[in-house]
């Protein structure tokens, strides 16, 4: 078995100076947005092997695992930058796989299965396999983030609460991305946040042909003065360009 590799991307701080400058932002839909390090994606090995991660197998041990050795690589959250820790290895049946605390952002190798169109692999025997397609991993990775920038599940929604808004983004509207939103209290923390700032509106044309769906997959272009744009439906065989 070999060691397992730990794909980190990191936030920063919006900054208008120095070599560090996002070059890449995303766009919230509220006209605040959150830069990107260079390199966006970093790519490390631990000295554990994948099984590792699981522990004792208790809840929450995967996660707990897996940030600790993120820790150790990044350092102790400071509120200066997010991360979002991609790791290769599984949680076990019954295990927190996916989950996030402010200023780390922690995700499983199935969400890496899903971003390339692969099929996951429930943790539990009787499980069936995840077809929410290619952006439920997207919206996955954006309920994470959300907890790594602070956001909180929405009220009533642990409890069983009727009231609870379950559309949304910080609930289970990750499986619907991009049919979600943020509830205007997120928007309310994440304007407050030292990650996220203004930013020019975006050209529409850059909204043309934006599409996300079960039967579309996402080619992304990166132009200079304009960060990202997906266009779609493609045809299976293109090869995916830059997803976030
Ligand atoms: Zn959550």
């Amino acid at each position: 078995m070999t060691d397992t590799p730990v794909t980190c991307m990191r936030a920063r701080s919006n900054t208008r100076s120095g070599a560090c400058r996002p070059s890449i932002k995303a766009n919230w839909g509220n006209n605040e947005t959150f830069g990107l390090r260079k390199p966006v994606v970093e790519v490390f090995k631990t000295r554990h092997r994948a099984s590792w991660y699981q522990g004792q197998l208790g809840r929450n041990d995967f996660f707990f695992n897996v940030l600790a050795d993120a820790i150790a690589l990044a350092g102790e959250p400071s509120g200066a930058f997010a991360w979002a820790v991609y790791i290769d290895a599984d949680p076990a049946c019954g295990q927190i796989g996916g989950a996030g605390i402010p200023g780390f952002a922690v995700l499983p190798a199935n969400d890496l299965r899903g971003l390339v169109g692969h099929s996951n692999r429930p943790p539990c025997l009787d499980e069936p396999a995840d077809l929410a397609g290619i952006c439920r991993w997207v919206g996955g990775l954006g309920h994470e983030l959300g907890h790594a920038f602070g956001l909180p599940h929405p009220d009533g929604c642990e409890t069983g609460s009727p009231a609870c808004p379950s559309s949304a983004l910080m609930w289970l509207g990750f499986r619907e991305y991009p049919s979600t939103f943020l509830l205007e209290e997120d928007k309310a923390l994440l304007r407050e946040s030292p990650l996220f700032e203004p930013i020019a509106p975006l050209k529409p044309r850059f909204f043309a042909g934006h599409s996300c769906d079960e039967r579309t997959r996402w080619r992304c272009e990166v132009e200079p003065a304009v960060p990202w744009a997906c266009s779609g439906p493609i045809r299976l065989d293109t090869p995916l360009g830059h997803l976030r």
